[in-house]
């Protein structure tokens, strides 16, 4: 069981529980972005079973009202046993949420796995016209290349700083620079496309510059957030009027992700002691 102090973070560990916060999230005008938790498998039948697991999530979500869509992770999905095993598996979850209605997010891992991430993508984004997104991180010092590539192809692009360590000659390391060309990036999305613009960031200042964006170019965007994080400025900005998506995991591997959420910032640790130890 999922202990009190994980589960602003985690949606639960069943479908059943994730679908019931996606209701609540709802209500306050937030789209969520279900995750199912599971990453860096190395054989072929753990991939294989989340990719039943995502096409049973999508066809039951099909058959709801709520304003859901869902992410997956190359890992989850076998990049790491063969490119061939993530195309396959990755097509088949798209497959399914084109034939429900439901919208496929793919988020981005390490760098190794970028080229193959990006063909996946602009191959499924061709065949389905939409319906697909893929998470880019303007830590990279590729991602501007990259961003070039997919701007003309139907679907979404979530801009994001970027989670993994990465080396100096191929990312941006120093935060200053992470947050330059993380604006450059958004500025050449706002500046060339007129929708499927994403904004996966908690950072005020991004928030505020993208609206500034928005205000110029007028292209639509959504912002997204992760469940647990600023959440009364998620319904705010919901109330506003923007179009704002929360990212909720759930599944039986929630302490990683968790512990993942603590270590990277101090006030979650500060929380996550004072819940333990009931002060
Ligand atoms: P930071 O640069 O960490 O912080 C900037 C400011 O934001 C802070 O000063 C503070 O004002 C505010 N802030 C940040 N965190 C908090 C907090 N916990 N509580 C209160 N205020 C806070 N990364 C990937 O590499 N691949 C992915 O596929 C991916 N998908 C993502 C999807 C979503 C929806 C989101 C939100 C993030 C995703 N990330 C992904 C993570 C991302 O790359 C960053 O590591 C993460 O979002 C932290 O950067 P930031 O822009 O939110 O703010």
């Amino acid at each position: 069981m999922i202990p009190p102090v994980a589960r602003d973070f985690v949606a639960g560990e069943e479908p059943a529980t994730a679908f019931e916060h996606t209701r609540q999230t709802n209500e306050a005008g937030v789209g969520v972005i279900l995750n199912k938790l599971g990453e860096h498998y190395h054989e072929r039948g753990p991939a294989e079973e989340d990719t039943a697991a995502y096409e049973q999530l999508i066809a039951e979500l099909g058959e709801t009202d709520l304003d859901s869509c869902v992410s997956v992770k190359p890992s989850q999905l076998g990049i790491d046993v063969s490119p061939a095993v993530f195309e396959e598996n990755y097509r088949r979850v798209v497959e399914a949420g084109s034939e429900h209605g439901v919208f496929v997010w793919c988020d981005m891992e390490d760098a190794t796995t970028t080229d193959t991430t990006l063909d996946a993508f602009e191959s499924v984004a061709t065949e389905f016209g939409g319906g697909v997104g893929l998470c880019v991180q303007a830590n990279l010092r590729r991602t501007r290349a990259d961003l070039e590539r997919l701007v003309d192809l139907p679907g979404k692009i979530r801009l994001v700083k970027g989670a993994y360590d990465e080396d100096e000659e191929i990312a941006y390391t120093d935060q200053s620079a992470v947050d330059e060309a993380f604006r450059e990036d958004l500025t050449y999305l706002f500046k060339n496309r007129d929708s499927g613009v994403a904004v996966g960031s908690h950072d005020p200042e991004m928030i505020a510059y993208a609206r500034e964006l928005h205000e110029r170019h007028g292209s639509d965007y959504e912002i997204q957030m992760l469940m647990g994080v600023r959440e009364e400025a998620q319904r705010r900005l919901a109330r506003e009027g923007r179009e704002v998506y929360q990212y909720a995991p759930y599944g039986s591997e929630w302490a990683s992700y968790f512990y993942r959420r603590v270590r990277e910032r101090k006030e979650n640790l500060l929380f996550a002691a004072r819940a333990v130890l009931g002060v």
